[in-house]
């Protein structure tokens, strides 16, 4: 791979028969060149920089035109990768933008890699690293809030936090080195404003740490499993939350899979719903697999609703299916709640109000056939819902967020949330510091002091790409697509 090619691709997503306008982009030396060969913009328009012409593609040996489009230009350093940069704003769908990128890899372009022109962007200075790698997690966002923490992240504001901490560290380095270097020159180190910056720095990375669950939530969301006895109301379930619309996304078409997937959004965190009851049910049937695929769908699983028929209560067959799930988080949800009388209610499910004095359903309960048996002592949160009146969606909503302590999200002051790999670094600036700490309070030689500063240092630069390896490099941008 040279960074001195000219690279091509379609930057948009591209379905057949699909989309109003597809983008073919070209960055590089000869890109302007190219795009001449190709774009004949009509009447007196000019090839300036940051302008929009209007004209056609053609054939530059037949002249067939390939398409009608626009053609924006932006000129070197003023662009995404600070080269040179072309765009082709096609007819969408598939072959417009199909043909004019042929045509710009025949006038010798070179199709670019997943998160080449990213990469470009990053290695010419327009964007660090951490802001490289939200472009990936905007584009991948499955919520508004995912989206959010991505933009903050890209506007750099991940990347100014960990500036600032390198730069004290740096300092600290600065003064202590010279102390080794030039000792008798200098008044003594100031031992105390070692110890408060290096003290500093692990508090703010470990706050910045924090972010990395809530980041995992946003980027990969939460997969819930509905499991359950036929007929007690999963489907049911899924519909009226689904139909919430706080809630739906999307529906992904589950055609030919027998776990029927819906894509809602709680709280801010995307959630992935695996209706193991979406299949066509015949009784005998799915009372052979139903444990079964309980147990499957739990496993891949984040939290798992265990649904049971309120009006029947706890069966063999409930218990069953909860011995498959209960070694994933587990929420109860006692559907057809308006099937049961009021008093009877009280007595077979003896709820106790939680310890935290939250709300009114917040309770956790130990089924009475569990406790026999000595299971589930350590209580599940329980919800109860009457799913085919609509009831009681936002309690489950609200016991899910609980479940993954989550209930600050939808409390807004969304902020930057780090990925896997950033929290890596982080935990290597906070043990690295913590060295430091045990070798200021050991009285440790200076030189020790040093050797783990500079870990800390190059691993805060590791993030934000200050410092950073080609092999980081190729991990990071590989995941990108193409056209990134
Ligand atoms: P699944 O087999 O677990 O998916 O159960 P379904 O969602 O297909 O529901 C089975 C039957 O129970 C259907 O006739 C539903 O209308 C009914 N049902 C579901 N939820 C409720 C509820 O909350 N209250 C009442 N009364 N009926 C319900
Ligand atoms: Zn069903």
């Amino acid at each position: 791979m040279s960074l001195s090619d000219t690279i091509a691709a379609i930057a948009t997503a591209i379905s057949p028969q699909q989309g109003g306008v597809g983008i073919v982009r070209l960055s590089g030396d000869r890109a302007v060149a190219i795009a001449q060969q190709l774009f004949h913009a009509g009447g007196k328009q000019v090839w300036e920089s940051h302008r929009i012409l209007y004209g056609y593609v053609k054939h530059p040996v037949s002249k067939t035109i390939v398409d009608e489009s626009l053609l924006l230009l932006m000129k070197a350093p003023r662009s995404f990768t600070r080269e040179d940069v072309v765009e082709f704003h096609c007819h969408g769908g598939i072959m417009a933008v199909q043909q004019v990128l042929n045509l710009c890899l025949e006038q010798g372009a070179r199709l670019a890699e997943a998160g080449e022109f990213s990469l470009r962007a990053f290695l010419n200075g327009r964007i660090d690293l951490t802001q490289a790698e939200s472009i990936n997690d905007l584009v991948g966002a499955k919520s508004a809030q995912a989206a959010q923490s991505a933009i903050a992240s890209l506007r750099g504001k991940l990347a100014q936090s960990l500036k600032y901490l390198r730069g004290k560290c740096l300092n600290v380095l600065t003064e202590i080195e010279a102390r080794i270097d030039f000792e008798d020159d200098l008044p003594p180190l100031d031992v105390e404003w070692v110890k408060a910056e290096v003290k500093t720095v692990s508090q703010e990375s470990q706050q910045i740490l924090a972010t990395a669950d809530r980041g995992e939530l946003l980027r990969t969301g939460l997969k819930v499993a509905i499991v359950g006895r036929p007929n007690v109301g999963k489907s049911s379930l899924l519909n009226a939350w689904s139909r919430s619309d706080r809630a739906i996304v999307t529906d992904l078409p589950g055609t030919t899979r027998d776990v029927v997937d819906s894509q809602l959004v709680v709280g801010g965190i995307p959630i992935q719903v695996l209706d193991t009851a979406g299949i066509r049910e015949t009784e005998d049937v799915v009372e052979k697999i139903g444990v079964e695929r309980s147990r499957q769908a739990a496993q891949s699983a984040d939290l798992v609703l265990m649904v049971i028929d309120a009006s029947v209560g706890w069966s063999e067959k409930d218990l069953e299916i909860y011995e498959t799930v209960r070694d994933r988080p587990v929420i109860l949800v006692m559907n057809k709640i308006d099937l049961v009388p009021c008093s009877s209610e009280q007595e077979s499910l003896t709820p106790s109000p939680s310890p935290h004095g939250r709300g009114e359903q917040d309770y956790i309960f130990t089924p009475p056939l569990l406790r026999e048996r000595g299971l589930g002592g350590e209580g599940i949160p329980i919800v109860k819902t009457a799913a085919s009146q609509q009831q009681g969606i936002e309690d489950l909503e609200a016991a899910i967020l609980r479940c993954i302590h989550q209930d600050a999200i939808s409390a807004a002051n969304i902020d930057v949330a780090i990925n896997q790999r950033q929290k890596a670094c982080l935990l290597r600036v906070v043990q690295s510091l913590a060295n430091v700490q045990i070798a200021i309070a050991d009285q440790l030689p200076l030189d020790f002091w040093t050797i783990d500063l500079r870990d800390a240092i190059s691993a805060i630069g590791e993030i934000t790409g200050e410092e950073v390896t080609e092999s980081v490099l190729d991990q990071i941008f590989s995941r990108f697509c193409i056209g990134k």
